[in-house]
């Protein structure tokens, strides 16, 4: 699936906070917890797409790893324009072998549903 597909057109979704992602490579977006029940894994992503006013991330499955990631998607053009497309690419072993995460959150280990614990 390209890149492009995976975040809606509509720009940023309002203000948000500015939390460094995996340290340096881009601030934005407002993670939440998720957690599985069934086996305890727990991930800190968030969520599904989103868009900040530099850059569109998506959260990912990585094959590699078998974890869940945020990772970019996009990189804004310039002021009140869409998003380039970036080839969506796993952090942790770079590997491009990444599937959005599904809106059923399951989960990466055993499969069952994620939820998402609140702050
Ligand atoms: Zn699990
Ligand atoms: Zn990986």
């Amino acid at each position: 699936m390209p890149a492009i597909a995976w975040f809606r057109s509509g720009g940023p979704q309002g203000i948000r906070t500015n939390t460094p992602f995996s340290g340096t490579l881009f601030p934005m977006g407002s993670l939440s917890s998720f957690e599985c029940e069934k086996c305890g894994y727990t991930a800190e992503v968030s969520g599904g797409q989103d868009a900040g006013f530099e850059a569109a991330t998506q959260t990912i499955l990585c094959d590699g790893c078998r974890e869940l990631v945020d990772v970019l998607v996009g990189k804004r053009k310039g002021a009140d324009q869409g998003f380039d497309p970036v080839s969506p690419r796993c952090p942790k072993c770079r590997g491009d072998s990444v599937t959005p995460w599904d809106e059923s959150h399951p989960c990466p280990k055993c499969g069952s549903s994620m939820t998402e614990v609140p702050a």
